[in-house]
């Protein structure tokens, strides 16, 4: 059974990530959503939080899994069988941090391939930053993000 690992901070999760769990998917037999405990970001949201963000999100997508990881990606990844890594390429912009982990990761565990995926051209902009910024000041998010992320936002921010 071919699992993918779609790891990252998903600060919190947006129509973007989930296009790229989707297709994954279409791809995979199981698809895990790796969501990293590494605070190096310092996010808005807990690790709860954004587990269940991302459950409710993918609760009627079967072979989709969620699960926190902590650590290096790759001992992460070890630890499961037949899996690739699965990370998602919006604009050119993605491209060179994307390929430096993709040669590092593979550096660290060379059996462990990274794939990547391209999002529908809606969400090709779309980022968790500019989420958060639009939320906080009170614009429409409507449509970028799950109806529970659009709710959990607004009561963080009060708008
Ligand atoms: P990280 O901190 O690891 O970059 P993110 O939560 O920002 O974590 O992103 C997780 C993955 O989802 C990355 O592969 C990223 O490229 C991808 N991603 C984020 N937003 C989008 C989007 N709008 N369309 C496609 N892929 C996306």
């Amino acid at each position: 059974m071919r699992t993918a690992i779609c790891p990252g901070t998903f600060d919190p999760v947006t129509n973007g990530h989930l296009d790229i769990v989707k297709r994954s998917r279409g791809i995979f037999d199981r698809v895990i959503v790796a969501v990293t405990t590494n605070p190096k970001k310092e996010p808005l949201f807990t690790i709860e939080e954004r587990i269940d963000m991302i459950r409710d999100a993918v609760k009627d997508m079967p072979g989709v899994e969620v699960e926190p990881f902590e650590g290096l990606l790759v001992d992460y990844a070890r630890q499961k069988k037949e899996v690739a890594i699965v990370r998602g390429l919006r604009a050119v912009s993605d491209f060179e941090y994307e390929l430096m982990m993709a040669l590092m990761n593979r550096r660290l565990v060379s059996e462990i391939e990274t794939v990547f995926m391209m999002p529908s051209e809606e969400y090709i902009y779309l980022t968790s930053t500019v989420i958060k910024e639009v939320a906080s000041l009170g614009g429409n998010i409507r449509g970028l993000v799950p109806e529970g992320v659009e709710n959990a936002l607004r009561r963080k921010f009060n708008t």
